[in-house]
């Protein structure tokens, strides 16, 4: 059932060809229906094609789709007005991808750093920053090592949640530290609030740059509008991506004032911050980031979270983890992709991270009904792959 085709093969796919989607649902060329917790990677917070998004999408692409991003657009500075406005940023540069995002803090912490000599940046083992060398090289995943050698020097990796780990990282050439306030693809793991304190004190006291990479935290993903805010910090560094398109390629680099320092010719990109993009951002942060909204994604992830965990108790797997709509449930093996397997069989839609967990990342406006059949297809699926 494999399709013939000449997409070059980076990652094992299953057969399903998939032809459309609306709200939490998908289907596949032979008109199966799926429900989908992957959604597209946690992009589509307003699921699969909602008229809020075709409607942007159509409007604006009869209006105005690229003046070059060497002259200003309208929504792109709408989008740049509607980010700063609710975040404690000030500046926005847009880009295309997560990677392409933080491979601009990384440039923008270096350009920072440049004058006092400094350049070092700490991340986190684990972490996850993108496919370029840069951000593959800032990220923690041990399945990077030794590829692409070499990698873009620069970047110690501290333990999660270990704030001596990182203070015996820092150097005279230490500039910046950066880490995802939930690491997501090493298996949803917090970083405490706490530890986000401790970061931004020590960050302070050594005159570093905190980054966060909210790639898929951002955007009401934690049930905050950004998942920093859970801590009550102010970071100097946002990225974004994946959610803020709402299924569109679209990111964002954001740096307060003392922190935005890229002079001319530093930064660019011949599709950033095109309009076509920018307008649908502001169509999904404007739904997204009203409180009741907010309010939802927190209570609806309560209630899938207590319903995973009564379920993983009835079968013996482990705890689950997370915030909002970002959740994960350790497996009681390694059998991770054995159920994601089973589950698409039985048209569910969910991910493992890591052999031993399972992650769930539903549209920001799923339904209780949907969790509900989420969890009854998933108890049927785990009966199934019992050892
Ligand atoms: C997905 C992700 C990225 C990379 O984003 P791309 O759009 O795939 O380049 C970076 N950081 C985090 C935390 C992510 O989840």
């Amino acid at each position: 059932m494999t399709p013939n085709n000449h997409l070059m093969d980076i990652t094992p796919r299953p057969p399903q060809v998939f032809m459309r989607g609306q709200g939490a649902w998908l289907w596949d060329s032979a008109e199966n229906r799926y429900l989908d917790f992957v959604q597209g990677w946690a992009v589509n917070s307003l699921g699969h094609s909602p008229a809020a998004i075709r409607d942007v999408l159509t409007s604006q692409a009869g209006q105005l789709l690229s003046p070059s991003p060497a002259y200003f657009n309208q929504p792109a500075i709408d989008l740049a007005d509607r980010l700063t406005a609710a975040s404690v940023f000030d500046q926005v540069f847009f880009a295309n991808s997560g990677a392409e995002a933080n491979e601009g803090a990384i440039k923008l912490a270096r350009r920072w750093g440049q004058e006092s000599g400094r350049h070092e940046i700490i991340t986190f083992q684990n972490g996850f920053h993108g496919r370029t060398l840069a951000t593959m090289s800032a990220s923690g995943k041990t399945v990077f090592d030794g590829l692409f050698e070499p990698k873009v020097p620069g970047f110690h990796k501290a333990v999660l949640n270990d704030i001596d780990s990182v203070c015996a990282l820092i150097t005279d050439q230490t500039v910046a530290i950066m880490l995802e306030p939930v690491q997501g693809e090493a298996g949803v793991i917090e970083a405490g609030d706490g530890f986000m304190r401790s970061l931004r004190a020590i960050a302070d006291q050594h005159n570093l740059l905190l980054i966060v990479d909210e790639i898929q935290t951002g955007v009401g993903r934690t049930g905050k509008l950004w998942a920093y805010e859970h801590a009550g910090i102010r970071p100097d560094v946002m990225t974004l991506g994946k959610g803020l398109g709402g299924g569109v390629p679209i990111a964002a680099l954001l740096a307060t004032n003392n922190a935005s320092c890229f002079v001319h010719g530093d930064q660019g990109g011949t599709w950033c911050g095109n309009p076509l993009m920018t307008a649908v951002g502001s169509a999904v942060i404007e739904q997204v980031s009203q409180p009741k909204f907010l309010a939802a994604i927190t209570e609806n992830g309560q209630y899938l979270y207590d319903g995973l965990s009564e379920l993983s108790a009835s079968h013996d797997h482990g705890p689950v983890r997370g915030r909002g709509l970002l959740l994960a449930m350790q497996l009681n093996k390694a059998c991770g992709s054995e159920i994601v397997d089973q589950a698409l069989a039985n048209h569910l839609l969910i991910n493992a991270p890591r052999a031993d967990c399972l992650r769930f990342m539903p549209a920001l406006n799923v339904s209780r009904e949907e969790i509900n059949t989420m969890l009854n297809t998933l108890d049927d699926v785990f009966k199934v792959c019992r050892n």
